[in-house]
């Protein structure tokens, strides 16, 4: 209690007095004296409605006219009390009253004004208001709104518990118990008025004179009405009494709009909420305050400004009243009305709950009798029994009931805990594990988005694996640059106006949380402490703040979600060795079977070039035109081989990046014309037919490429023409400018390529299945042409019909010539136009 101001410890020994002070009253309540009728007022007579007491009643009966009491004339029913008060209980007056129109004097009995259940009643509700008030002072003494609540709450429940009682002359105990409540009972109205307009947010600035103008009209009708009263008590002055009871009248007519505007502002606030959340505290307060004083205010309050008699005993409607300390009770518990954690376990909850409505159902039945006739269920042996048969099975769906409405999340969460470690186990990888997630905690807590991500502590990886109902976190660079600063922490990290108090967390940077959308992130970890990952969660749908058991649920889940992820993680890796392991195996395989390839390949052109040779050599006689054809085959079997050793080199270059580029700016066509005369032997040897186009013009194609590389590339395709062409040889290499790109395509009416397989071709070693290995090569040519394509900011296309032919396409950035080049040229040709002068 240490957090206990000054302040606090006055008012806190204050209430204390008061109960005191209202439990002294109780001795005065029980000695109160009433004549034993029940009087109503007709016209100026006084007639005696019921009589509540036959033997005490001294003869009188219903529907006689009283005269005097004691010898002073009575004007109204409230005479016979004020005379009374006076007087004790069981003491014997004198009453004149009129009977079938003659006069008469007898004595009757005074008996108790309150039945004792009355008084107990009054108790119970006025002690658990006082209680719920000191709560609220206790554990929010320095916030204004606490603390006028908590007036509200202790001076509602001294005018509730501090009725008049007896009023034994020159007794000083008397103006101290009356002034009591009259500053109570217009107090309780005027702090609840003010309460209404700080909560839940306040509706203007809180300063003085606003507070005297809130206070000043009860104040005063208070003080004038409790000093006459007091004269008239203090000096019996049953004339002075009469100037009071119309004053009490304006003194309850006072209270009455006190109570509706406070009521008017709670509306007001409640339409001006938006936050769900805020609404329910209300509508419970709202539910309170509306439904408990209600009857009193209609049965007691409102009846007596016409009627003399209350149409319904005092404590039937007093016991409604309980309804405000069990509506703010509600609102503690459930939406921690100003923020107040109550931890009150389920069994003080099922006991309070149930005492309320037992109470209220023997009421219930007393009232009822009351209605019917002199049955009392107090004495009802019947009754007792009644109560304890339905006992039982009321009280287990009273249980269900508080089971259901209070701690349903808590009862939801413990099952939703085990679903998700059983079915957390059941996935592969971590991305059907994501969305496994997100979506059933989208189930559970309807959320404006749940985001799975992994992270990796040296803030080099982020992967977003799933995100729901949207996928944008990935959008934000600095989620990822705060992430690897949760690493270090095993708390949730939140935006501190988004979980409820009192829940331990890191503060979030509000901003960056807002603009990703994002209200509480729960990290997750290795065994080993290392940051796995995070779970990232939007705002409640239901606008509600995270809640203990949200949290604890979340984190829980959380942290299995990371054991798992682990566990995903080192089958992967298990995995990714395996496969590596393969691909090490299959590579050998391939460059065997690659130097296999290599050696059969070189042995071909090797064989003519041996042959042709020897040829020459041994036979002197092959001369003149005979050696020169052997010679030209000879030279372009070496070209051949000179090839196939510059694919290969180049191709291990490359993979090795130290393949240089000597880029120049070059005339496509010029390198074309080469290919063509160097592959003249072949494309002669095999018969085929090449047609050109683009090649006549004098057009230029310039590019910035290097020379003997982009001359490699259009031998590598002219070469796969020929060698995939077997009975159309026909071969056509065009050129054109195709937007800003240089179009060089080479086609032919060969074999072509499956559709399925087309992308492949591009692949290192890769050879079409069918029929290809019949024909030499080893799979390089095509994966080298495209290497050297990217290098030069170029691409290769290709398209093909199995059985009708294929065409390659290179395309290289179109160097456009600069316009004055252009012009000189054109001039140089005799077209170019004669700037004009000016
Ligand atoms: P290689 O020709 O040495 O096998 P490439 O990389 O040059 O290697 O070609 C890969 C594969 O693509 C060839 O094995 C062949 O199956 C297919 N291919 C390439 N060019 C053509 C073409 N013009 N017509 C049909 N198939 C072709």
């Amino acid at each position: 209690m240490k957090h206990l101001t000054p302040r606090t410890l006055l008012y806190l020994t204050i209430d204390i007095f008061f109960l005191v002070a209202c439990l002294y009253q109780v001795q005065y309540l029980l000695g109160r004296p009433s004549i034993p009728f029940v009087l109503d007022q007709h016209g100026k007579a006084i007639v005696i409605e019921r009589v509540v007491n036959q033997p005490a009643a001294g003869g009188l009966v219903k529907g006689d006219t009283l005269l005097a009491f004691a010898g002073v004339s009575i004007e109204s029913p409230f005479d016979a009390d004020f005379l009374a008060d006076y007087r004790s209980i069981e003491e014997t007056v004198a009453l004149s009253y009129y009977h079938d129109g003659s006069a008469k004097t007898t004595y009757v009995e005074l008996v108790p004004y309150f039945r004792t259940r009355y008084a107990v009643v009054s108790l119970l509700v006025g002690l658990l208001t006082w209680l719920l008030g000191v709560f609220v002072l206790v554990v929010r003494p320095r916030e204004l709104t606490a603390s006028v609540l908590h007036a509200a709450l202790v001076s509602l429940a001294f005018s509730v518990m501090c009725m008049w009682g007896a009023t034994p002359r020159g007794d000083p105990w008397i103006l101290v118990s009356r002034t009591m409540y009259f500053v109570m009972y217009m107090g309780a109205a005027a702090h609840f008025l003010f309460f209404t307009t700080l909560f839940p947010r306040p509706l203007a600035p809180v300063t003085a004179r606003r507070v005297v103008l809130l206070y000043a009209p009860g104040a005063i009708v208070a003080v004038v009405a409790m000093a006459v009263h007091l004269y008239s008590v203090w000096y019996s002055s049953l004339e002075d009494y009469r100037v009071f009871r119309i004053l009490f009248h304006l003194f309850h007519a006072t209270i009455l709009p006190y109570v509706g505007l406070g009521i008017w502002n709670f509306i007001r606030s409640y339409k001006a909420t938006v936050r769900p959340e805020e609404k329910k505290k209300l509508q419970w307060l709202l539910w309170g305050l509306a439904i408990g004083p209600a009857p009193f205010l209609l049965l007691e309050t409102l009846p007596e400004l016409f009627v003399p008699i209350s149409p319904v005993p005092e404590e039937y409607t007093l016991i409604f009243f309980l309804l405000i300390p069990v509506s703010f009770a509600v609102s503690f518990v459930r939406y921690h009305l100003l923020d107040i954690q109550v931890v009150i376990n389920r069994t003080t909850v099922y006991g309070i709950v149930l005492s309320i409505l037992i109470l209220a159902y023997v009421l219930l039945v007393g009232f009822v009798s009351y209605l019917v006739g002199s049955y009392s269920i107090e004495s009802s042996a019947g009754g007792a029994v009644l109560i304890a048969l339905a006992f039982e099975p009321f009280r287990r769906k009273v249980q269900h009931i508080v089971d259901r409405k209070f701690f349903r999340i808590r009862y939801d969460f413990r099952l939703a805990q085990r679903k998700f470690a059983e079915e957390m186990r059941m996935h592969p990888d971590t991305g059907p594990l994501a969305s496994f997630l997100t979506g059933q905690i989208q189930k559970l807590i309807p959320l404006q988005t749940a985001a799975f991500c992994s992270i990796r502590q040296d803030g080099k990886e982020f992967i977003l694996l799933d995100e729901l109902p949207r996928r944008r976190l990935d959008q934000f660079p600095d989620f990822l640059s705060q992430a690897t600063a949760w690493g270090s922490t095993f708390r949730p990290v939140a935006v501190t106006g988004m979980i409820e108090t009192g829940i331990p967390h890191e503060a979030a940077d509000q901003r960056s949380f807002d603009a990703w959308g994002i209200a509480i992130v729960f990290p997750f970890h290795a065994k080993g402490g290392e940051l796995l990952g995070a779970m990232a969660l939007g705002p409640k749908k239901s606008g509600a703040r995270f809640s203990s058991e949200d949290v604890d649920l979340l984190a829980s889940v959380t942290s299995q979600a990371g054991l798992e992820a682990e566990r995903i993680a080192l089958q992967q890796e298990i995995l990714r060795k395996e496969a590596e392991a393969m691909r090490q195996k299959e590579l050998n395989e391939l460059k065997s079977e690659f130097v296999s390839y290599v050696s059969h390949e070189f042995r071909t052109p090797l064989t003519s070039i041996k042959m042709f040779a020897e040829l020459l050599a041994n036979h002197g006689r092959v001369r003149g035109e005979k050696s020169r054809e052997f010679l030209h085959v000879i030279e372009g079997e070496a070209d051949r081989l000179d090839r196939m050793v510059t694919t290969i080199l180049d191709s291990a270059k490359i993979e090795k990046g130290v393949k240089l580029y000597r880029f120049v700016e070059l005339d496509l066509a010029d390198v074309v014309r080469d290919m063509l005369q160097t592959m003249e032997y072949q494309l002669k040897k095999e018969n085929f037919t090449v047609q050109t186009n683009g090649l006549a013009s004098s057009r230029r194609y310039l590019v910035r490429a290097d020379r003997d590389a982009t001359l490699e590339a259009l031998i590598n395709l002219l070469s796969n023409a020929i060698k995939y062409s077997e009975k159309k040889k026909w071969i056509k290499v065009a050129l054109s400018i195709d937007g800003s790109w240089v179009r060089c395509s080479i086609l032919d009416r060969g074999r072509g390529i499956p559709a399925e397989v087309l992308p492949r071709v591009f692949e290192k070693y890769y050879r079409v299945p069918t029929g290809s290995f019949e024909i030499e090569g080893v799979g390089l040519g095509l994966s080298l042409v495209r290497s050297i394509m990217e290098a030069h900011g170029g691409r290769i296309e290709a398209a093909s019909t199995p059985g009708g032919g294929s065409a390659f396409h290179l395309l290289f950035p179109w160097k456009r010539p600069r316009a004055r080049r252009v012009r000189k040229r054109r001039a140089s040709r005799g077209g170019g136009r004669v700037p004009r002068a000016g």
